[in-house]
């Protein structure tokens, strides 16, 4: 028998913090718990080695069995749960929740002065304990290091204990209604983040960007609560297609496909400046060619500069500047035009190919669908960066150069998150939750 109480465990409360304060109540270690609670396959190790089955985010090393019966409670699922819950709208096939989650250890002292340690605190999306609105804390605060998150190995730990001897949680009385006492989230961005769990709803993005941003979990929820993005690509794009394309076949009408897209948001953009910029557009494009013609108007030279960086210094370039040429019946290697975009492209259709294997008519419509959005969003973005581009090089600062231009395009990644739409979508492309 164990001592062990469930009102201990809260909503999204880690596996690290309920095992602390199991070992804690029961005064055991680490080893004893995975003597006791590991699989048959860990029982029978010789050294109760290698991280995998310390793992905490996937409780692979534990037995499900076991463990509910010591706790009167599934804490795998409650674990599975909580984890699904908050990146459901984040999640992919095939990938960890280390893509998600922090590998090391991040706590807020507040909760742990209270032996408490959630799920949130551990969620990349989130820099303030949602609990207490205060700052997160990634290290030990006695040797500075970082602790990982999985059940530590060392027989000699006290509960709740880093590997330099330093105790996150001390009591000797009262833990037993701090451990009891119910927590609210204060968070209003996380709780709308919550509200959008189950809804069917997934966010994409390029690169793992959107972690490395400040606002990466406004900027996710802009997305999510607006009703579609990229507007101006939608005319294009009702095609339909009668047999499943795939293959070169497919390949050669997804290049036409971002060349389409690129003709309507160009054509779209100049006529919002011609009549206006008539006059300076014709100039700044003579400026393109000769820099000694003098360029004065800026949306005129944040036009030009879009279309050219977009069209010019590609080695496909004359392939489809003039853009009435249809792409080859050669794009084995699956080619996407435009160098500016093109890797943030291949990204996706790398990402939807992960999450779901092209098989039937509707397969292909909604892959058109994506990259046909997908590619306006980056356009716009792109258009956008062009511009803020040209302001910001009035102090004279370079920020005009392709290099410089790609890497902003980059840093607006998030404004690319793909809303894919339950009413469109969600039939035809679902990711199995565990
Ligand atoms: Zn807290
Ligand atoms: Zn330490
Ligand atoms: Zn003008």
């Amino acid at each position: 028998m164990f001592c062990w109480r469930n009102e201990w465990i809260h909503p999204f409360e880690s596996m690290w913090s309920i095992f602390e304060k199991f070992k804690f109540a029961n005064q055991v270690n680490s080893i004893e718990i995975l003597c006791e609670f590991g699989t048959e396959r860990v029982k029978n190790l010789k050294v109760l080695d290698g991280s995998e089955i310390r793992n905490l985010y996937s409780m692979e090393g534990f037995d499900i069995n076991l463990l509910t019966k010591a706790f009167t409670f599934n804490v795998i699922e409650h674990n599975t749960y909580s984890l699904e819950t908050i990146v459901d709208v984040l999640k992919r096939k095939y990938f960890g929740y280390e893509c998600f989650f922090h590998d090391t250890f991040v706590y807020c002292q507040i909760c742990m002065s209270e032996g408490h340690h959630s799920l949130f605190h551990q969620f990349k999306l989130l820099r303030k304990c949602p609990f207490h609105m205060c700052e997160l804390i990634y290290n030990c605060p006695n040797c500075k290091n970082k602790i990982r998150y999985m059940l530590l190995r060392d027989k000699e730990l006290k509960p709740f204990m880093c590997i330099c001897g330093h105790l996150l949680f001390r009591r000797s009385v009262g833990w037993i209604n701090l451990w009891s006492t119910k927590r609210i989230i204060n968070d209003p961005l996380l709780l709308e983040w919550l509200n959008h769990s189950n809804r069917g709803r997934r966010l994409y993005f390029y690169e793992n960007k959107i972690w490395e941003n400040i606002r990466g979990l406004e900027m996710c929820l802009e997305v999510l609560e607006k009703s579609y993005i990229a507007e101006e690509s939608n005319r294009n794009l009702n095609t339909r297609i009668n047999k499943v394309e795939y293959g070169w076949e497919l390949n050669d009408k997804l290049y036409a496909l971002v060349i389409d897209v690129f003709k309507s948001i160009d054509r779209h953009i100049k006529k919002s400046l011609k009549s206006e910029h008539k006059y300076c557009l014709n100039k700044t494009r003579k400026y393109f060619y000769n820099r000694n013609v003098e360029k004065n108007c800026e949306c005129s030279v944040a036009y030009m500069t879009w279309r050219n960086t977009l069209l010019v210094a590609d080695p496909k370039y004359w392939e489809y500047i003039h853009l009435g040429v249809r792409p080859t019946k050669f794009n084995h290697g699956f080619a996407i035009p435009f160098l500016m975009i093109h890797e943030q492209i291949d990204h996706f259709v790398d990402y939807w190919r992960m999450n779901k294997e092209i098989k039937t008519t509707k397969d292909v419509t909604a892959l058109k669908w994506m990259i046909g959005r997908i590619t306006g969003a980056l356009l716009i973005a792109y258009w956008r960066v062009c511009q803020n581009a040209v302001i910001e090089s009035r102090e004279n600062k370079n920020t005009l150069g392709r290099d410089s231009l790609s890497k902003a395009l980059l840093i607006q990644a998030p404004c690319i998150i793909l809303h894919m739409y339950p009413r469109l979508v969600v039939h035809m492309y679902k990711i199995r939750v565990l």
